[in-house]
């Protein structure tokens, strides 16, 4: 009996707003806990919410990059439970009428193109952080610490449907989102920072089942590493349940990142539990046509757009999207360089081998101003028409990074230019034959490895001027 997993995923994006969603209370990192605060982020009484327009404007422009229909006439809610790190006794937070219903997100598997459907993207606010002493985990805790510095920071909740169909496609997706986020400018989308936080749905059913399994929540996975672990073991864990006719409980379970394995928190809450009502403190939040019209002028070039930009270079789908999630000026200087050397291979190698790899070596985290695309093809150009070796190319490389070089000065000033002039290099090649006369009998015996031990004698003689490859097949002409 063959089982079929189904997942949907919850994502909360922290957006990048100087201050928080109802209060003017500033969003900063800072390791002192309970600096940003005020009475509307610590729900005191009598305090009242301003909504953040640019987190407004942040959600509907996601939104409208996942293709959502927009929800003009929309409103907050009122989602009621007790935690100590949220001293309101509810998050405000959006129900019925979220912000964006129905869009989708192309991802990308390998080389083809899939799409997970969203069910819709809303608004709210975080809650504060409880640190719990001891374990970590708050049923064994010796004390609990509560830091508001998050109480109150806008986030954007994305929910999938329930499409998505292994670890895999799941991982595909959050880094097709964190993309979105960042090219979008509305979050920094870093995972090791919680900037992105995500849940997963998981069900497992029979093959020819026409509904759904029950439905398991894990919390906890703070990595795409993570998510995949522990997506492959819930979906294992469900399967042997269902194989030996046990019931699988729907309830909420915990990722253990040290012991791989999940474990259950509490039975899953339904939206009922939360008594949901429209927060009266609030206005009903209206999109004008005119705001939303605005809102997409400022759409910039989004993650699918970029890598359709690519693939017209002639790159496949996977280097497309490699360069695509690139920082913004490696995917700028390939386009500019390939459309110089109109060479795609070439370009997209030196680029993403080598030059990010002494990039790296170098702890660099940008280009110099010097290194420009120009620079780049000329290198590229040297190399393809055999006037330097790739392994020169990689020298001139290492010391354009350094230093503000003319590439083809660099080489001639250090005699990297190869020779290729046949008449040269065919004299030369006569001479090593000539003095090893032992080796080329060798050869013709049938010692084929020899023919390397030759190529390196001519490029020798030649003080490394010579292209192997031409010296090579001169050589072989000779013999
Ligand atoms: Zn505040």
């Amino acid at each position: 009996m063959n089982m079929v997993p189904t997942i949907g995923i919850e994502t909360h994006v922290e957006l990048n707003t100087n201050s928080k969603m109802f209060c003017n209370c500033a969003v900063v990192e800072t390791e002192n806990p309970n600096e940003n605060l005020c009475p509307t982020c610590l729900g005191l009484p009598g305090a009242l919410p301003v909504p953040n327009l640019k987190a407004i404007e942040s959600i509907t422009m996601l939104a409208l990059s996942a293709n959502c229909s927009i929800t003009k006439n929309g409103m907050f809610h009122r989602k009621n439970y007790f935690y100590p790190d949220l001293p309101k006794n509810y998050q405000i937070s959006q129900f019925d009428l979220p912000v964006g219903v129905d869009g989708s997100l192309e991802i990308i598997l390998d080389e083809t193109k899939e799409t997970v459907e969203i069910e819709r993207v809303h608004m709210e606010e975080d809650t504060g952080k409880s640190i719990h002493k001891g374990t970590g985990r708050i049923d064994s805790a010796t004390s609990t610490l509560l830091d508001f510095n998050r109480s109150g920071v806008p986030l954007v909740e994305i929910v999938t449907k329930p499409v998505i169909k292994s670890s895999k496609e799941a991982v595909s997706y959050i880094e097709e989102l964190r993309q979105l986020v960042i090219d979008l400018k509305i979050s920094e989308g870093k995972l090791e920072k919680g900037n992105l936080r995500f849940d997963a749905n998981i069900s497992v059913a029979k093959e020819n089942d026409n509904e759904l399994g029950v439905k398991v929540e894990i919390k906890n996975m703070n990595s795409l590493r993570s998510l995949e672990k522990a997506i492959d073991y819930e979906i294992e864990r469900q399967t042997k349940l269902i194989e030996s006719n046990e019931v699988v409980i729907q309830e909420t379970r915990h990722w253990d990142e040290d012991k791989e394995v999940t474990s259950s928190m509490r039975s899953k809450e339904g939206s009922a539990d939360y008594r949901y009502f429209s927060d009266p403190d609030l206005p009903n939040m209206i999109l004008t046509d005119e705001f939303i019209d605005n809102i997409k002028k400022t759409i910039p070039t989004l993650p699918s757009e970029k890598r359709d930009k690519l693939s017209e270079t002639g790159l496949s789908i996977s280097e497309s999207n490699y360069l695509g999630k690139s920082e913004e000026w490696i995917y700028n200087l390939y386009l500019k360089t390939q459309k110089i050397t109109s060479d795609t291979k070439s370009t997209y190698n030196l680029i993403t081998g080598e030059l990010q790899g002494q990039l790296r070596k170098a702890e660099m985290e940008e280009l110099p101003e010097w290194l420009t695309s120009e620079k780049l093809s000329e290198i590229i150009k040297m190399i393809n028409e055999n006037k330097i070796s790739f392994t020169s190319g990689k020298e001139i490389l290492t010391n354009l990074i350094q230093n503000e070089i003319s590439p083809s000065k660099y080489a001639e000033d250090n005699n990297l230019i190869q020779d290729n002039d046949s008449d040269e290099i065919a004299k030369i090649v006569k001479n090593v034959v000539e003095s090893n006369t032992e080796v080329v009998e060798r050869i013709k015996d049938g010692e084929e490895k020899l023919v390397g031990f030759l190529v390196g004698q001519i490029i020798k003689s030649s003080k490394g001027n010579i292209n192997p490859s031409i010296a090579k097949e001169l050589l072989l002409k000779e013999l």
